[in-house]
């Protein structure tokens, strides 16, 4: 499928700056067929759903000809919902950053028309309203349509459906009629092409086609996760399965080099791969990952294109993937050559529904799966650890280990000591959490509990409850796991179980309760 550079589409210097700041590699196929066409002038039909950056595809033409010189309306969108109008508005807000005087602002029902009048005053060139507004506003003469240039209609088919066919009609008519009419929808039904004959001129069609995919046999599950546990629980999924090489797939550069850092601070070898790499650079990464220098690699989507290492034994979707068909190319990287593989997605909240058309669109079923607590972990890789024990005394030879251990019991060791603390080093060499908690020493907390310090006390307005419900909604702990709280005027301590205290510290670290910004730390030994 067509995909270009988005130097490709000589774009103005504003504009891809502002790409550049949201993150976004390469033009994705929609953007590549559509923007070349809207900016010649020409009516476009986009034939794409949700999910597949439509909304830029017609937003950054739009914003490339708007006049800002000029206050006049010279660009409308049509939306279906008030929510996708917002989306919109904030999507193009974002592309325009850097585009002096150019005023975009959403207009819906629900809003008080007063201060959507007031705002209109301002002098906007570009609104995103749905129809019902859209109408209100043209009879009370707050906008005026003969100075549009384009019209966008997206969601076309969501109108049709709601029962806005004639407020669209009604709206086209006073639009003059030398504009530049563009039409995005998910299905192009007969309603829909009646529509583009009589108020389309010729209009190019853009789509993406959808070919069928097939996704390799390999264990797919995925996690409801907070956006501000992502780290932790990659790290406990990592720890616990082993992979030989993971692939961890997030969505911007940005976000790649954040968790890299995450990763390492924790102690594990990972590295990134995205489009800013030079040749040399990517190349290096690759040697490291394939021998096993760095075992996790952290990629956007473009930059893993090619990637082809046959001993990937996990995929992380640490952003679900923009479009389905990233799902398909990002798992394809694991289970080659017929080792086993496994797929891992993080869902946060609303994300559920991107989820549910990946599998649709895969025919696949990606099964929920509970986030493993730090003590599964644990127990997970003490049994493995007891399983490679088994067959080591299985196969035999270990008649001078066997003396060693003989020297040690002269000292009245027994062997079920040496064996405990032997298994107690070899399980903790990769486990941190333990080092840290032994780390925490006596903070003077109840038994089982570690005692925290938090700079926010009676003097910033915060009470119990607002510390309780902090913490849970942060972590997801439940509040009754939380132990004694002291506040004082300017402090407060908090005792959380030990097995939860690096969850609280990391997730609570630099958040703000009531506005004031949390420092949060072990309590001093007493
Ligand atoms: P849409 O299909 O317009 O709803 O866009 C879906 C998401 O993809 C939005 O969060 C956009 O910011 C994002 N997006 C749009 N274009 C790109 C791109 N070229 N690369 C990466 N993400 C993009």
């Amino acid at each position: 499928m067509l995909k270009l550079k988005f130097e490709d589409l000589n774009l103005s210097e504003e504009m891809n700056k502002a790409i550049a700041d949201m993150g976004f590699e390469e033009a994705s196929p929609i953007q590549s067929q559509a923007i070349p066409f809207v900016l010649e002038g020409r009516d476009v039909i986009g034939q794409a759903q949700t999910g597949t950056g439509k909304t830029a595809a017609f937003g950054i033409p739009i914003l490339e000809m708007v006049d800002a010189q000029s206050k006049k309306l010279q660009a409308v969108v049509l939306c279906p919902t008030r929510e996708l109008a917002i989306q919109v508005a904030e999507e193009m807000k974002r592309l325009s950053k850097y585009k002096r005087g150019v005023e975009i602002l959403p207009i819906y029902g629900g809003q008080p028309i007063d201060r959507q009048i007031k705002a209109l005053r301002k002098g906007i060139q570009i609104i995103i309203g749905t129809p019902g507004r859209v109408m209100d506003h043209m009879r009370r003469k707050t906008l005026n349509m003969e100075t549009v240039k384009m019209i966008i209609l997206d969601e076309a088919d969501e109108m049709l459906d709601m029962g806005f066919r004639e407020d669209i009609e009604t709206i086209l008519e006073k639009v003059p009629e030398e504009r530049q009419t563009i039409l995005f929808s998910a299905t192009i039904a007969k309603e829909i092409m009646e529509l583009t004959k009589k108020y389309q001129n010729n209009p190019q069609i853009v789509k993406v086609v959808h070919k069928e995919l097939t996704v390799p046999s390999i264990e797919q599950v995925y996690f409801e996760v907070k956006e501000k546990m992502k780290a932790e629980i990659l790290c406990r999924l990592i720890d616990m399965y082993n992979p030989k090489l993971s692939l961890v797939f997030c969505n911007t550069k940005k976000r790649v080099d954040d968790l890299v850092s995450a990763l390492q601070i924790r102690g594990f070898f990972a590295d990134s791969l995205h489009g800013d790499l030079k040749q040399n650079q990517r190349d290096k990464v690759m040697s490291k990952f394939r021998n096993g220098t760095i075992d996790i690699l952290v990629a956007t989507d473009v930059a893993a294109r090619g990637i082809d290492v046959d001993d990937v034994e996990a995929v992380f979707n640490y952003d679900i993937p923009q479009d389905e068909e990233y799902y398909v190319h990002r798992i394809g990287r694991t289970g080659r050559a017929g080792r086993t593989g496994r797929a891992f997605t993080f869902v946060v909240g609303k994300e559920f529904y991107k989820l549910r058309d990946i599998q649709r669109y895969t025919k696949t079923k990606i099964i929920l799966q509970a986030v493993p607590s730090i003590s599964d972990v644990q127990e997970l890789k003490t049994s493995l650890f007891l399983e490679k024990v088994k067959d080591t005394i299985e196969k035999g030879h270990l008649s001078e280990y066997l003396h060693a251990v003989e020297r040690l019991m002269e000292e009245d060791y027994t062997t079920l000591d040496i064996a405990a603390a032997l298994l107690k080093m070899a399980t903790t060499v990769e486990n941190k959490q333990e080092e840290i908690e032994e780390n925490y020493g006596d903070t003077g907390a109840a038994p089982g509990m570690v005692r925290l310090f938090i700079n926010i006390g009676r003097n910033h307005r915060v009470g119990a409850k607002d510390i309780v419900g902090s913490i849970a909604g942060n972590t997801g702990i439940s509040g009754n796991l939380i132990g004694s709280i002291d506040i004082y005027d300017k402090y407060t301590f908090v005792e959380v179980p030990k097995e939860h205290a690096k969850e609280v510290l990391m997730s609570m670290k630099n958040n703000t309760i009531k506005g004031s910004k949390v420092n949060i730390e072990p309590a001093n030994r007493k």
